[in-house]
């Protein structure tokens, strides 16, 4: 089968490798459909630590062809999202519940090979099925969604609430519709690229500033004067965490989800945090939200068809992963074949 194969940061390849073999509580899956993530690219350049070499592809949903002898609830010819993040189970984190914080997490597509292939083998308990009808592009959502799905469980947003949402990539976009259904009253994106500034309106923002246009708090600010309640930082630049710091009103919360480079540093002014009492949070992987989010995307909660912006084959993915985003894709797919 064809994978793109990780060999050294910066060094891809498509290459011809053996169909893996599961092992008795795994599944061999039929990649259907992958999404390129901003983290591929962070891995791609070797600035997120992976195995090497290794097949990239965390955000990943086929059919399964295959099952191991001790496999007792998926079936073949589920189609299944899988939950790439592997936690221990015994370390103090996994006791604790606190699975993304598991000492020895494994991944599916970082630490061991992912779906950036024809096959990809997943252990039963990572993997949750999907409606045998759903569109597998809509399925690949499944690990971004429950990422973001963590994001508003810390962001603790209550019905009436104001958000703003710094940054309008793919995280950005979905972060607007979950603030609604959460029951935002508003919900303020802001974004460089028009298009994606009159995609978030259509998707349920009821404002949307251009940080290109002036400064970018002060826009948010004329429409929330007080500030905002909630403040998500989705662009995982320093500008946009100096912005959440600034937006949020006294007592509100602002919740860092986009990742940084390591080695990232920002001027924070604790004073005005403490006498502000801004609630300061992060929100990392998808601990417990996988399901919830097979289940939204199942129930055709959210609109994802929109941030697909173009579908590539496998042998695309390393030139995808070399180059910089273009200017307005949103999601790229990948079909396998
Ligand atoms: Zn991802
Ligand atoms: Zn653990």
């Amino acid at each position: 089968m064809k994978a793109a194969r990780l060999h050294r940061p910066g060094e891809m390849s498509v290459e011809d490798v053996a169909v893996p073999i599961p092992g008795p509580r795994d599944l061999l899956v039929r990649v259907e459909a992958a999404g390129i993530c901003g983290s591929d690219r962070h891995m791609f350049r070797g600035e997120y630590p992976t195995a090497l070499p290794v097949t990239l592809g965390h955000e990943f949903c086929g059919i399964v062809e295959g099952v191991g002898e001790d496999v007792s609830q998926v079936r073949v010819g589920d189609r299944i999202t899988a939950d790439p993040n592997i936690a221990c189970g015994h370390c103090d984190a996994c006791r604790a519940g606190r699975v993304n914080l598991c000492a020895n997490l494994q991944a599916i597509g970082v630490t061991r090979d992912g779906g950036f292939a024809e096959y990809v083998v997943v252990p039963e308990g990572q993997a949750i099925v999907l409606p045998a009808g759903l569109d597998p592009l809509l399925g690949a959502f499944s690990e971004p969604l429950a990422c973001c799905l963590h994001g508003l469980d810390v962001a603790r947003i209550k019905p009436g609430d104001s958000v703003a949402v710094l940054g309008g990539g793919v995280i950005g976009l979905i972060m607007v519709q979950l603030a609604r259904l959460a029951g935002a009253g508003s919900v303020v994106l802001s974004t460089r690229q028009a298009p994606r500034r009159e995609l978030a309106l259509s998707l349920g923002a009821t404002h949307a500033v251009d940080p290109s246009a002036g400064d970018a708090a002060a826009a948010i600010r004329a429409i929330a004067p007080e500030g905002v309640d909630v403040a998500l930082e989705c662009a995982g630049v320093p500008e946009t965490f100096s912005q959440a710091l600034a937006v949020v009103r006294r007592g509100g919360a602002v919740v860092l989800f986009g990742v940084m480079a390591k080695g990232t540093t920002v001027a924070v002014e604790p004073f005005d945090l403490l006498v502000r009492e801004v609630r300061l949070e992060s929100a990392w992987l998808n601990p417990h939200t996988h399901a919830r989010a097979a289940a939204m995307i199942a129930a055709g909660q959210l609109k994802l068809a929109p941030l697909i912006s173009r579908i590539v084959g496998t042998a695309d993915i390393p030139a995808e992963l070399m180059a910089e985003p273009r200017f307005g894709d949103i999601k790229v797919m990948v079909r396998p074949g």
